[in-house]
Order: C-alpha cells, then sequence, then structure tokens
C-alpha cells in the first residue's frame, strides 16, 4: 500500500492532476462555424445561434430552445416571466446563481432540504414549504436528474410554475426522458465547467410558446423591434462567437458523455470498498452527465473529515472541490434575517466532495486517485496526528 505524501511520500501527481478542463473542440472547427457570419457581420444572435438552437431543439425533443447569455440570465428571465416576484421555493444545496436568479427578480428564495444520498431537492420539505402563489426552481445536481415528475406533480397541485436549474445536466435522461422538457422551462449552462461549453452561455428550452416568446423578447432588452419595450428586459443575447464554439462543443456531446461515464463507473467500482465513502447515488434508470463526480465522506468511517481529505489529496497534487459547500442558506448574501434551519443540508455539504472529472482524464489516472483515498483511511491516525485540524 502506498504511503500518503501529507505524510511525507512521493506525491502521486507531481505534474498535478486539475479537477476540470473544458471540453473544447478544435479551433478549426470553430473558425469555420463563425467565418459566414464573422464576414458579413453578423456579431451576435444571428444564424450561428438559429442554427445552434435548432440543434438543441431537435436532439432534446422540445418545441423551443432559445439562447441566451448564461443560465443566470435565462433564469432570470424565465422566472421573471413565470414566477415575477413570487416566494421560490429551491434547494439550498446548488449554485449560488438559482438563488440569486430569483432575488434578481424580485422574489425570495425559500430553501429546502436536500435528500442525503442523491443530494436532490427533498420533494417532502419543498412541499412543506410551498405555498399558494409560489414557485418551484428545481437543480439536476452534478448533472443527474432531481425527481422531475414528482416535483412537477406537487406543484401542480397548487398551479405553481415549475423551472428546473439543468445548468449541468445537457444530455442526461430521466427514465428514458431528455432533461429539457419538464416543467414550465429548463435552463442550461455552457460556461466552461459544464459538459458543453460556449465560453459563457445559456439555453432556455420550454414547451411553451408563451415562456420562449418571454425570453426572445426578454434577452433583447424586452424590445420586438419597434423599440417600444414591453416589460423590463435585459442584454442576454448570445454572441456567433459563443454559439460556434457551443455547436461544435455540442458536436462532441455524445463522446464526451461517453467518457464521463466509463471515469464515473471506474471510480464507482474502486472506491465501492472503500469504508466512509459514498457516491453520489442516481436513480435506477436515470442518466447522468457527471458533470461532476461527487462523494459524500463519513468520517466515523473514513476516520478523517472532508477537509482532511481535500487537503491530503493536494499533497498529491490531486485538485478537488468541496461543491456545494457553503450551501446558499449559509453563504453571506442569504444568512441574514431569520435563520433558515436545514440540518441536512449542513451535514451532506460538510461532507462532499467533487473527484476530477473531464473527458481525457485516463482510467489508469482514476485508480490512482482511487488507490490513494484507499490509502487515506488506511494512514488516517497517523494524518490526523501529523496536521490536525
Ligand atoms: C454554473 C451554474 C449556474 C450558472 O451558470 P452560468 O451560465 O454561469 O450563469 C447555475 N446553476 C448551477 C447549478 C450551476 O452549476
Amino acid at each position: 500500500m502506498r504511503r500518503p505524501a501529507v505524510l511525507g511520500s512521493t506525491p502521486a501527481f507531481p505534474q498535478g492532476l486539475p479537477f476540470a478542463r473544458p471540453s473544447t473542440p478544435p479551433l478549426e472547427r470553430v473558425v469555420a462555424r463563425l467565418r459566414p457570419s464573422y464576414e458579413r457581420g453578423a456579431l451576435t444572435n444571428g444564424p450561428v445561434v438559429r442554427a445552434l438552437e435548432e440543434a438543441v431543439a431537435d436532439r432534446l425533443g422540445v418545441r423551443h430552445v432559445v439562447a441566451v447569455s448564461s443560465c443566470t440570465s435565462g433564469l432570470m428571465l424565465v422566472l421573471r416571466h413565470l414566477a415575477d416576484g413570487a416566494p421560490t421555493v429551491l434547494p439550498s444545496f446548488t449554485f449560488s446563481a438559482s438563488a440569486h436568479a430569483i432575488a434578481w427578480t424580485g422574489g425570495r428564495p425559500v430553501f429546502a432540504e436536500c435528500d442525503p444520498a442523491t443530494f436532490q431537492l427533498d420533494v417532502a420539505s419543498a412541499r412543506a414549504r410551498l405555498a399558494p402563489g409560489g414557485a418551484v426552481l428545481a437543480t439536476h445536481v452534478f448533472g443527474a436528474p432531481c425527481p422531475a415528475e414528482e416535483i412537477e406533480s406537487l406543484a401542480g397541485a397548487i398551479g405553481a410554475p415549475v423551472v428546473f436549474d439543468a445548468a449541468h445536466a445537457l444530455g442526461a435522461r430521466r427514465r428514458g426522458r431528455a432533461i429539457g422538457g419538464f416543467g414550465d422551462a429548463e435552463v442550461f449552462s455552457l460556461s466552461p465547467t459544464k459538459v458543453v461549453v460556449a465560453g459563457e452561455g445559456g439555453l432556455v428550452s420550454t414547451d411553451h410558446d408563451a415562456v420562449a416568446e418571454a425570453v426572445r423578447l426578454g434577452r433583447d432588452y424586452g424590445n420586438p423591434g419597434d423599440y417600444d419595450t414591453r416589460f423590463v428586459g435585459l442584454n442576454a443575447r448570445m454572441s456567433e462567437l459563443h454559439a460556434a464554439l457551443a455547436l461544435e462543443s455540442l458536436a462532441d456531446i455524445d463522446e464526451n458523455l461517453a467518457r464521463r461515464g466509463d471515469i464515473a463507473r471506474r471510480y464507482r467500482e474502486g472506491l465501492e470498498g472503500v469504508p466512509g465513502v459514498a457516491c453520489q447515488l442516481v436513480d435506477e434508470g436515470d442518466e447522468s452527465t457527471y458533470k461532476d463526480f461527487t462523494v459524500a465522506i463519513g468520517p466515523e468511517l473514513f476516520g478523517l473529515t472532508r477537509d482532511n481529505v481535500a487537503r491530503a489529496l493536494k499533497h498529491e497534487g490531486i485538485d478537488t472541490r468541496a461543491y456545494f459547500w457553503p450551501p446558499v442558506h449559509r453563504q453571506q448574501a442569504y444568512a441574514h434575517g431569520e435563520p433558515v434551519v436545514l440540518p441536512v443540508t449542513d451535514d451532506v455539504a460538510g461532507r462532499v466532495l467533487s473527484l476530477p472529472m473531464f473527458p481525457d482524464l485516463s482510467l489508469t489516472d482514476v485508480d490512482c486517485v482511487v488507490d490513494v483515498i484507499g490509502a487515506m483511511t488506511a494512514h488516517a491516525p497517523e494524518i490526523i496526528e501529523r496536521s490536525p485540524d
């Protein structure tokens, strides 16, 4: 068994193992895709953006895909149209942008618990917090689908709108159905760490004509073309440059998803026998994009806390992230007023660790990360003694 670098031996990755690497297509392909628009002087919201919207709508089997400047702006435009300042129930175990989009549209984020095994919005907790006149915003956490149909029926019972933060989930499937077709709208991100990249960008996916129309108008200041703005919109257009990168990145999505799936399987097989390491549970029959591969460390069994493990991995040259710590309700932007009590979320957020995940991560490197983690639990008492918290 190898000896952990934190105890003074050679790091497993002296050159470093990055946490993520953007899945960028060859630049020549991006330039070729962009060239016709560029030479015509069409720089934003032109034919390449249209082609991207059509390609994604075809893939997902939805009526409308509207490209925007980011997932955050897409969520803002959708929520402005559907929820318009309503108290909106969302998980606290998500990225801050989910809550920001609610707050920027004048709504009040109402934080609910997550499930300790899937890390997804806890439906019972959401039900207890959803009041008539409210809305729901649920995240497909780390690319694994949340229980979308349960959330739809919970909201449907009181006529509340449902939006999904699908930032991680382009390419995921819930019980055979593509993510993108659930709720009133789903919003994907194309920022650099996501599965398909545009540099910056977002995609609103919806079967509802009125939602699509509101986002098309809203991304262009609310101006339908006559400069008589119909509501307070944004500049949330996507540029042709971003769309050209996104289209070429999309062309590689199946290959990249397959690689991510293989890497995730290898991590699972390797970590299965390690006490105190629980991989995110993906519901039976669902397909995750594995935007992130995230485990929960149980210190009682593993012998070390999440923070101990992250620090020891750093010594090995292995880069990790504690996604999502701190949970949103504990961030300074939200931790004021009446304290929000979410013990399950606090516990999960204190134990999670996302491991290196990107399509060209080799299975040999995955095996090495697994071995290093195994060696860590074996040397836990010595590690604590050497570098106490
Ligand atoms: C990245 C991310 C966002 C924000 O996406 P942008 O395109 O950067 O605005 C929103 N929600 C979640 C869950 C994310 O991970």
